[in-house]
């Protein structure tokens, strides 16, 4: 359904967009990730014919946008960044004048209705879009994308400053609309991904670093290896403990108190569930166990690893090493993230410690 390659962007001497290239079917429902700048809305732009590109090939719909830019935007319904809104119509008279812009041969009437429905706009419908909320203007971007019924649905960072109900309901309406469209749903939010798309692209400084399946994000996500304990029991003994007991990695005394129990952070070592053994100890000391969570990895620790590993691992393909497979590789590098990050947590944490004993 779309189709880039090798496509390259610059900005003068600035390169936006450094050779990326992907596939995306019908039907899937697709995350473009990266944090801002890494070049999302230029992408997003070339692909809607709203911007030229330095080279490649951009196809939608079998179309070459460059070739064919009215027919290939027929196919695509696309909310910028910033909606393209006109403040001093009303939400009728825009959507109306949409309608006329895109050539749409559908029941007028019935088509606009229909899409109000959708987005929930009906109630605002003869206002001046000026006087309209940052949330209702969001939903009047979205109502003008959909004009047309488009098969492709694009949009870019659609929940910016949107209140955390909105939110939800943008992200809701996306995945209904992912029944029966292709959509591309551009971010620099890991957890709206997550929550909307089957398949995540990660792009940083205009090349893309990861092209996964959310599922296999998610599980790297979910590894049984970290855990938040709560002990009741006395907190350098506890610790030393922890420190000391086989299969565990890490371990580290956090702020967090209840009652009389402290709280640790551990993470075990890969391949063991330290579960079982660590209650058995625990009972043992005669230190009562009165909680434990699996932590899991932030995705925000998720995201920074891919992204900051994708340098590395360039440098090593191109000098020829052999690919590790994808999976080995992300688990990999989170675990090395981590184990990093911790160390250089670590004596802060007994600074900590040590002035607090006692
Ligand atoms: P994102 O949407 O991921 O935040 P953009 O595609 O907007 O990223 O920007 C990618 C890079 O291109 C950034 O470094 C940005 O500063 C630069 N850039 C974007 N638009 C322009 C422009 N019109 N002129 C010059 N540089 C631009
Ligand atoms: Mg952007």
């Amino acid at each position: 359904m779309i189709k880039i390659e090798h496509l390259v962007k610059n900005y003068g001497a600035n390169c936006a967009v450094d050779d990326i290239s992907f596939e995306i079917k019908k039907g899937e429902i697709v995350g473009f990730l990266g944090p801002n700048g890494a070049g999302k809305s230029t992408t997003m732009n070339i692909l809607t014919g709203y911007l030229s590109s330095t080279s490649g090939i951009v196809e939608v719909a079998g179309l070459n946008v460059l070739d064919y830019p009215l027919e290939a935007k027929k196919h695509i319904g696309y909310l910028p960044e910033q909606p393209p809104l006109y403040l001093d119509m009303t939400v009728e008279e825009y959507l109306i004048f949409t309608y006329n812009l895109k050539g749409c041969t559908l029941n007028r009437t019935k088509h606009l209705e229909e899409i109000c429905d959708v987005v929930k706009i009906r109630d605002v419908y003869k206002r001046l879009i000026r006087n309209l909320s940052k949330g209702y203007r969001q939903r009047v971007g979205i109502a003008q994308a959909l004009i047309g019924n488009p098969e492709i649905i694009i949009f870019d960072e659609p929940t910016v400053g949107l209140d955390p109900k909105q939110i939800i309901e943008v992200r809701n309406l996306l995945r209904n609309l992912g029944r029966d469209h292709t959509v591309i749903l551009s971010t620099h939010i890991l957890q709206e991904v997550q929550a909307v798309c089957d398949r995540i692209i990660i792009i940083n400084k205009g090349k893309i670093v990861a092209d996964e399946l959310t599922e296999n994000i998610t599980r790297a996500v979910e590894s049984n290896r970290r855990f938040q304990l709560k002990i009741c029991g006395p907190q350098k003994e506890v610790l030393n403990m922890l420190r000391q007991k086989p299969g565990i990695v890490h371990a580290e005394l956090t702020s967090a108190r209840d009652g009389d129990a402290y709280t640790y952070n551990i993470e075990s070592d890969v391949g063991v569930d330290i579960r079982k053994s660590l209650f058995y100890t625990l009972a043992e000391k005669g230190w009562p166990l009165i909680g434990m969570e699996a932590l899991g990895m932030s995705l925000e620790e998720v995201f920074v690893a891919i992204v900051d590993q994708a340098a590395d691992r360039s440098a090593r393909y191109e000098r020829g090493a052999q690919k590790p497979p994808r999976r080995a590789r992300v688990e990999h590098e989170l675990a090395k993230t981590i184990t990093e990050k911790k160390k250089s947590e670590e004596s802060e944490y007994s600074a900590l410690f040590d002035d607090d004993d006692e």
